[in-house]
């Protein structure tokens, strides 16, 4: 059995790494870019400072994968506490955001307890997103955290949005325990000792999906970009003018762009795909001279004195992530902001805006924002497969039409379903896949609900 892998993402690499691992000797992966990694990738600019493509921290749900990681980085990685906070009306508050409003200035805090004891309907029976947090977190919680920042994030309204995918991604609410930590005056955060995460000490995340397609290069057509896919025939034609054949697919890129290309297809599945609604981000990587002491990872921003939703301390991942390792003289800021037809951000004004709203938001002194030494950004057109309320049923019609044909589609934008579209969801997405096609066993991840 003859099977081509498009894309090189953790996907791909998952898919690869499997069938590498079965001694499957029959299969190819083919990717657009001249490096692996995808989303995943990360990049040393002109100055030495290496970027990942936004925070990117390991929250694996799977033994399979943290083995696939540990091999792959040796003891070549640090070690770091996943802590989060956002910043808000002038202050910090401990992620999760709603267990810790203590923190925030009186009103606000009478304003979201409030709403917390006037919650009424049953959030199994809302619509979309947008009302399901109205009955989850009351309607101080949503006016200052949750609705301008999941505006922020998804760029799209709300209403849009359907409410199944939530899951774990939003820390539930337990008012007898909020008015608990209020009057103890403690933060509850969820970021104890043993919540920790890996991070490769040398090439920011990239440097795990580097490693792991080492041990099979060969294999990996890099610049090889899909333009054109025959269903039928079971030929992908790539940019260069190359064809290849193949028995089964494996498609990681954008499941709309994919069905675009694939010559045959029905109207419905075409116009499922067209469904399919995803956002675009600006990775904005600052560098500066001076230190930056500050042990926070990452921060969220959901107000309006900034454009981005998220800044990574990047320094403190890895010293190595600054130029020659000095933390003493260099700091790095990774700032994310989302761009869609819905809220349109200018790419030229980006960096400064950036900059501005480091400042606005308290993160930079006027001093500090001259002694920027590097400027980087990323543009990346898919950055979030958006759970809209029709994506489920788009999905049912594109996923068995293209399973009848052999084609498989996984991955963040291959399944297109953002609850399992983290790095170690979408790695075992390949995983799993393979077992299917090989063994016929079931695919947790996609078949979780
Ligand atoms: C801003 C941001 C922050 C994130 N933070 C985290 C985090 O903290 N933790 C976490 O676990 N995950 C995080 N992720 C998710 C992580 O990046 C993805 O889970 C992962 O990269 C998805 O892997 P994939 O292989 O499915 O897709 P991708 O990484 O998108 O890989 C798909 C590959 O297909 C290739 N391709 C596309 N089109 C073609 C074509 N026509 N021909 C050939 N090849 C093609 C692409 O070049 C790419 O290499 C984040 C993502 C973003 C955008």
């Amino acid at each position: 059995m003859n099977i081509l892998i498009l894309g090189a993402g953790p996907c791909g690499l998952g898919a690869a790494y499997h069938l590498h691992k079965l001694g499957h000797t029959d299969w190819e992966l083919f990717e657009r870019n001249s490096h692996v990694g995808g989303l995943s990738a990360s990049f040393l600019d002109e100055n030495d400072f290496t970027w990942d493509i936004g925070g990117h921290v390991l929250f694996s749900h799977y033994d399979y994968f943290d083995h696939v990681v540990t091999e792959a980085l040796g003891d070549a990685y640090l070690e770091q506490l996943r802590e989060s906070w956002v910043r808000i009306l002038y202050t910090w508050v401990p992620y999760p955001f709603q267990n810790n409003i203590r923190h925030l200035p009186v009103d606000a805090l009478e304003e979201c307890l409030n709403g917390l004891r006037r919650l009424a309907g049953d959030p199994q029976r809302t619509l979309n997103f947008r009302d399901w947090m109205d009955t989850v977190f009351g309607a101080g919680i949503v006016k200052y955290f949750m609705e301008p920042y999941n505006k922020k994030v998804w760029g799209v309204p709300l209403e849009t949005m359907s409410r199944e995918w939530i899951g774990e991604r939003v820390s539930m609410v337990d008012l007898a325990r909020i008015e608990r930590n209020i009057a103890a005056g403690v933060d509850d955060v969820n970021w104890g000792p043993n919540n920790r995460f890996k991070f490769p000490l040398h090439g920011g995340t990239g440097q795990i999906y580097e490693r792991i397609a080492d041990r099979f290069r060969d294999r990996i057509h890099l610049e090889y970009e899909c333009v054109s896919v025959d269903p039928y025939r079971r030929i992908v034609r790539f940019a260069n003018g190359e064809e290849a054949a193949y028995d089964i697919l494996i498609n990681t890129m954008p499941l709309d762009r994919f069905v675009a290309q694939c010559t045959g297809m029905t109207d419905e599945v075409v116009n499922a795909a067209g469904s399919l609604v995803h956002n675009g981000g600006y990775i904005v990587g600052l560098g500066f001279a001076g230190t930056r002491i500050d042990p926070k990872c990452w921060m969220y921003f959901p107000e309006s004195d900034s454009p981005f939703y998220r800044v990574t301390n990047f320094h403190n991942y890895s010293p190595n992530n600054v130029p020659g390792g000095r933390t003493d003289s260099y700091f790095s800021l990774m700032c994310e902001t989302t761009y869609s037809s819905h809220k349109p951000v200018d790419k030229d004004a980006i960096v400064e805006e950036t900059l501005q709203g480091l400042v606005n938001s308290g993160l930079l002194s006027d001093d500090e924002r001259a002694s920027v030494v590097s400027r980087y950004l990323i543009d990346i057109p898919y950055s979030y497969p958006v759970p809209t309320v029709g994506r489920d049923d788009a999905l049912k019609v594109i996923q068995p039409h293209l399973e009848s044909l052999g084609i498989y589609s996984r991955g963040r934008f291959g399944a297109w379903r953002y609850e399992v579209g983290n790095m170690d969801h979408s790695f075992m997405q390949g995983v799993e896949v393979v077992e299917r096609i090989l063994t016929g066993a079931p695919e947790p991840t996609v078949e979780s609900r």
